[in-house]
């Protein structure tokens, strides 16, 4: 058996659903293409940009490096509870596997065995995961921009890409670095997409994406962007559930998240809109750590908005108490504008009567508020 063979073969039995092998040379049409992005269209930094770059030339920035090993994991294993659908992305809910070390520990088991064969693995987050795996011939492209098995998780996108550095030559697998969407489909993910992020094939205006606008983007979420969110609070499915090729995945009977059926008390959305910073870190940040421990506002503005799109005036004391209470603008704002979207007599009385106490920028929302009503 080969060197390339023996590691697929522990890769598999590791319970990875796919282990191939790419170059290091320069990912060049990458390079390009991140080159060809204006920076202020793309919400980067010199710095971000920078690394992307960078990590895209594996070899430049590590010399020992002769190979790229990529393992593909299935993240979507378990079914989620129904009403945390449409509010989480699916690959954030799944998180804890690494926080509970589980996936850590079968990479710790990996990197034991590549070291038994004489290799030096070194994991670089700056690689170019999707790249680096159609490279090694394990994925296609959407349009969507996600990578999609050409074995794993029944080719569908539910998938998490790890790639290594070693420093010893293993000859590179067929690539695959193509989109491979059926003609038929004709472009489902990008009129499923809410606030029309997807503008062409592979092409994705970030500042426009709910997911990049739950966990970044603007301190206020624009005026726009806030009805098209709709209930989404950290990451967007939405293109991924429309695609055909994830349809085989997402038919197929799985057992249920145990632990998120035990734990929706958390997830509900008027729990975080009124968390305070230790439940917040107890609770949400291990899971969800894009939002710094330092923003329980992010959370409190995206629960505002996904409260005030839900349209349940159940939820207005909890607003109320939002829009009275928060130290935070962005929150108060965003209070405001869900009560203007929830309607209704009480709504009115609410919004007319913080306007007084208020700030001018939350004056504004107040007055928009009250002009929806
Ligand atoms: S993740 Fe959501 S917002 Fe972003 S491109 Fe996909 S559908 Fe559009
Ligand atoms: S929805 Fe259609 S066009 Fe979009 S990624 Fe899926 S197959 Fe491709």
């Amino acid at each position: 058996m080969s060197v390339k063979d023996r590691i697929r073969e522990k890769g598999l039995e590791l319970g990875f659903e796919g282990v191939g092998f790419a170059g290091v040379e320069p990912m060049d049409s990458y390079i390009k293409e991140i080159e060809s992005r204006p920076p202020e269209m793309y919400g980067w930094t010199n710095s971000d940009r920078f690394s992307t770059i960078r990590g895209a030339s594996p070899q430049v920035k590590h010399p020992s490096a002769r190979s790229l090993v990529v393992l593909i994991s299935n993240y979507y294993r378990k079914s989620f509870p129904q009403m945390l659908e449409g509010v989480y992305g699916r690959a954030y809910l799944v998180d804890e596997r690494k926080v509970l070390g589980e996936e850590m520990a079968r990479i710790a088991s990996f990197f034991v065995f590549l070291k038994q064969e004489g290799i030096s693995p070194i994991y670089d987050g700056e690689i170019p995961a999707r790249m680096a795996a159609a490279r090694a011939g394990l994925i296609t492209y959407g349009k969507n921009c996600f990578a999609y098995g050409r074995e794993a998780a029944k080719n569908s996108s539910w998938i998490e890409i790890i790639p290594f550095i070693a420093d010893v030559e293993l000859e590179p697998d067929e690539p695959s670095v193509e989109l491979n969407c059926p003609p038929k489909c004709k472009n489902k993910c990008m009129k499923a997409c809410p606030t029309g992020a997807i503008y062409d094939d592979m092409k994705m205006n970030p500042l426009k994406c709910i997911a990049f606008n739950t966990y970044y983007g603007a301190e206020t979420t624009p005026m726009e962007l806030r009805e098209p969110m709709g209930t989404w609070v950290y990451g967007c499915d939405a293109c991924q559930e429309a695609c055909p090729r994830n349809r085989p995945w997402m038919r197929q009977e799985k057992p249920p998240h145990e632990d998120l059926h035990s734990r929706m008390d958390e997830y509900d959305l008027q729990a975080i809109l009124q968390m305070d910073q230790v439940f917040y870190e107890e609770k949400l940040w291990p899971r969800f750590f894009y939002i710094s421990r330092k923003r329980i506002d992010r959370w409190h503005m995206n629960a505002a908005r996904a409260l005030g799109n839900l349209g349940n005036s159940d939820c207005i004391p909890a607003l109320e108490r939002s829009l009275r209470e928060s130290p935070y603008e962005n929150v108060r704002s965003m209070s405001a504008w869900a009560l203007g979207r929830i309607g209704g007599a009480k709504a009115r009385e609410i919004l007319e009567k913080a306007r007084g106490k208020e700030s001018e920028p939350v004056i504004i929302e107040i007055n928009q508020a009250l002009h929806m009503l």
